[in-house]
């Protein structure tokens, strides 16, 4: 029997498991197959304390990760299937069929940018369309490119990607930025950043190579329907949180974000605790994910302790 099994290895999953490596519970830590969250696929992180000269999101990773093991923490590829309490017990199945039990789970499986849901959409991704601006705007350099969304993702994505495209078509399917002030203002003011109100994308074209070339779209209002000629989409639209292998084990809010009960990491399940961008959709920093990652593991200690 585990004392803790962490799920989910971004940084509160790592931060977790450094805390209770510390405390000399002798986490398990479940990477599943895509491990390091989603700070490997950012490049430079420049607001992480303690990198004044900022840090590539995969090194700090890296470094999470060596810190956790070196405290003794083990790891292992596996992904999570399922999670059933029964009494005091923790029953964690991953998709290989392995069975393992535990006093303790700390849920720390992020979550991931949500797409609109067209044919043919996850195929493309790589081929002209992406979720990323930080990884792959270089790539679209002097072209024409679109982001989706008019939250503070989209706002952040298309100012960013003025560096490099030519102009920045930014999609939002009402008249009005949901963004904050500041972010809207400075998306806004950019001459590069052209809005395009009232407007959703229905379908993606692409050339001969299967790369996006052009995005149909339609007005919201008056249904008109038109064509933008493009190289890239970045689809800002949200996240979706990763739950969905939990069933019905703990209480989440109508997005799937598991619920926390007040100033706390713990769920309404004993022993279950959530850190990071599961439990959190509004802040989303690598540094508010850490904090989390390190409170669940610490209230976990102390459920632990109680129970002996
Ligand atoms: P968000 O605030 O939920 O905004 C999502 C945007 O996508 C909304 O404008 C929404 O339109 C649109 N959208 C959703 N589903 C759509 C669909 N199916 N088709 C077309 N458009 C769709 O998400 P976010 O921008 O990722 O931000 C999430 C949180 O992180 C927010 O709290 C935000 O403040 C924070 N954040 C902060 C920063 C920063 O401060 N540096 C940067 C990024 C994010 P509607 O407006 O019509 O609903």
């Amino acid at each position: 029997m585990e004392n803790v099994i962490i799920i989910g290895t971004g940084c509160a999953g790592w931060t977790a498991a450094i805390y209770t490596a510390r405390a000399n519970l002798n986490p398990l830590v479940l990477a599943g197959e895509q491990p390091g969250g989603q700070l490997t696929t950012t490049t430079e992180v420049e607001n992480y304390p303690g990198f004044p000269e900022g840090v590539m999101g995969p090194e700090l990773m890296m470094k999470m990760q060596e810190q956790a093991t070196k405290f003794g923490a083990r790891v292992d590829y596996k992904t999570v299937a399922e999670v059933e309490k029964s009494g005091d017990t923790f029953r964690v199945q991953t998709a290989d069929g392995t069975d393992l039990e535990a006093k303790t789970v700390i849920i720390a499986t992020g979550a991931a940018p949500r797409h609109l849901g067209l044919p043919g959409e996850k195929e493309l991704i790589g081929h002209g369309l992406t979720s990323c601006a930080t990884c792959d705007g270089a790539f679209y350099r002097d072209v024409p490119v679109a982001v989706i969304g008019g939250g503070d993702s989209a706002c952040e994505e298309a100012t960013f990607l003025t560096r490099f495209a030519s102009k920045v078509y930014l999609i939002h399917r009402r008249d009005e930025l949901r963004a904050s002030k500041i972010m809207a203002e400075r998306a806004l003011a950019n001459e590069k950043i052209e809005p395009v109100w009232d407007t959703t994308v229905t379908e993606y074209l692409t050339d001969d190579e299967g790369e996006v070339r052009a995005v149909k779209t339609e007005n919201t209002k008056t249904g008109e329907e038109g064509e933008l000629e493009l190289k890239c989409v970045f689809v800002a639209i949200g996240h979706v949180p990763n739950t969905a292998f939990l069933g019905g084990l703990v209480d989440t809010d109508d997005a799937g974000y598991i619920q926390q009960k007040p100033g706390t990491a713990s769920t309404n399940v004993e022993g279950l605790f959530a850190a990071g961008d599961v439990a959190d959709h509004v802040y989303r920093q690598a540094i508010t994910a850490a904090g989390d990652g390190g409170r669940a593991a610490l209230e976990a200690e102390r459920y632990l302790a109680e129970q002996e």
